[in-house]
């Protein structure tokens, strides 16, 4: 295979940091029809997180400020723009998913969302909730814990996802169970347990956790698997993003409009909370956003697959790759077949880090700006030390007339001790 597909895939299997501009894109109005999903998909989506906002402020009380949803925080970060070498004057924001409540992580969104979905699918059917039902209504689906209690929900993780939908799931009374695979943090694990999740723990990679979660729950009629690989309701849980990041860049008087664009870098594993961002904030912006994909060199699977034109077909074994990396978020050998082929004309480009770098990144935000986030988080920075470095492709005028924004996707709940010791050996 590898002696049949060219450019980047010889470099991409050399585990070199590569730089992609997919080639495969086409204008926002041509690509929109052909997609799966339009904008009144994430309409529906962000409607039904407000019909449930009563019931999550009720089960998280850390929600009570925001009256039940789920948002975080977007910041400035001159300081860390300036430690990155970005032309002064760069305007450069972070998007807080990293102190997302609940979960800690951009799966906050997704996971929550899915769990959620399925809830009223249960609730419909055995008549807890009617189509008119109102916000009293969905509270009180927090008293029914023994109806919910008989159903279980399965997840395959690295560790956000199991951490997103084990707790929630256990919030609402469900057997959680969370199938997590060897490249788990152990903290993550530890912390689930406590949530009064079962955790399942496999010697082997993402998609093997998936698959064997998959089969675990396939054969019990009152299981319900989260399927990361391929579902479509974490993708459009997370596109609620896009519009809300919108609303918060004009709060703080940012436009956007194709001479002053905005330039977004997300983290990616198998695909599903990038590219659901990524299609939210197209809706909203259409041309006038740029996104980027960070990967890690040994598991550049979205990359991989969209280069090569193979989608999910392909894995980073076939390339040669280990797939192991430092960044468990991001350890995923094989993209999303839904997402890649949503991604396909859509996404700008996707780059991918060396581990190395991954804690001097951690380091950095810190030190400038207070904010600590993950190893995988930070994968986020890799762009913009590549288009602040000498030689990049972006002159310094045309990153001046652009908002940067940095998706810090997870580490909220990382334990004191965890961030010491990533610290320490940056
Ligand atoms: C899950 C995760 C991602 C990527 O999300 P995918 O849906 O797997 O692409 C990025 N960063 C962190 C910290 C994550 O947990």
């Amino acid at each position: 295979m590898k002696d049949r597909i060219h450019f980047p895939i010889d470099e991409l299997s050399s585990a070199r940091e590569i730089f992609w501009s997919n080639d495969n894109r086409v204008p926002w109005a041509e690509a929109e029809p052909g997609l799966s999903f339009h904008a009144a998909d994430i309409e529906d989506a962000e409607l039904r997180l407000r019909r449930f906002a009563p019931l999550i402020r009720r089960l998280f009380p850390e929600t009570e400020e925001s009256g039940g949803i789920i948002e975080s925080e977007l910041r400035d970060i001159p300081a860390a723009a300036d430690a990155l070498g970005l032309p002064s004057g760069t305007r450069l924001l972070i998007k807080l998913d990293s102190e997302l409540p609940i979960a800690g992580s951009v799966k906050a969104r997704g996971g929550i969302y899915e769990v959620l979905k399925h809830t009223e699918e249960l609730a419909l059917e055995s008549g807890l909730l009617r189509p008119d039902s109102g916000p009293e209504e969905y509270e009180a689906l927090a008293d029914h814990r023994d109806f919910f209690g008989t159903y279980s929900v399965q997840v395959g993780s690295t560790g956000n996802l199991g951490l997103s939908i084990g707790i929630m799931s256990a919030a609402i009374g469900y057997r959680a169970v969370v199938h997590m695979s060897a490249d788990a943090k152990q903290w993550k694990k530890d912390l689930l347990r406590s949530k009064g999740a079962e955790v399942i723990e496999y010697e082997g990679d993402y998609a093997s956790a998936v698959a064997e979660g998959r089969r675990l729950s396939e054969a019990d009629p009152k299981s319900y698997f989260v399927d990361d690989e391929s579902s479509s309701s974490l993708y459009l849980g997370y596109s609620v993003a896009g519009g809300r990041l919108a609303d918060q860049l004009e709060k703080v008087g940012i436009s956007v409009d194709s001479a002053h664009k905005l330039a977004v870098y997300i983290p990616c594993g198998v695909g599903g909370a990038p590219g659901g961002i990524c299609f939210g904030l197209k809706e909203r912006f259409g041309d006038d956003v740029v996104v980027c994909f960070i990967e890690p060199v040994q598991a550049p699977c979205m990359l991989l697959g969209l280069a090569s034109g193979k989608m999910n077909d392909i894995c980073v074994q076939d390339i040669g790759l280990s797939g192991k990396t430092e960044a468990d978020g991001l350890a995923v050998p094989r993209c999303s077949g839904l997402v890649s082929r949503e991604m396909s004309q859509v996404l700008d480009a996707c780059c991918t880090v060396r581990d190395d770098r991954l804690r001097g990144y951690m380091r950095l935000l810190r030190e400038s700006s207070g904010i600590v986030i993950e190893p995988s988080s930070c994968a986020a920075l890799r762009p913009l030390t590549m288009l602040a470095g000498k030689g990049s492709p972006v002159s310094a005028d045309e990153l001046r007339s652009m908002t940067h924004v940095i998706w810090a996707t997870g580490g909220g709940l990382m334990p004191p001790e965890v961030v010491e010791e990533y610290l320490e050996k940056a």
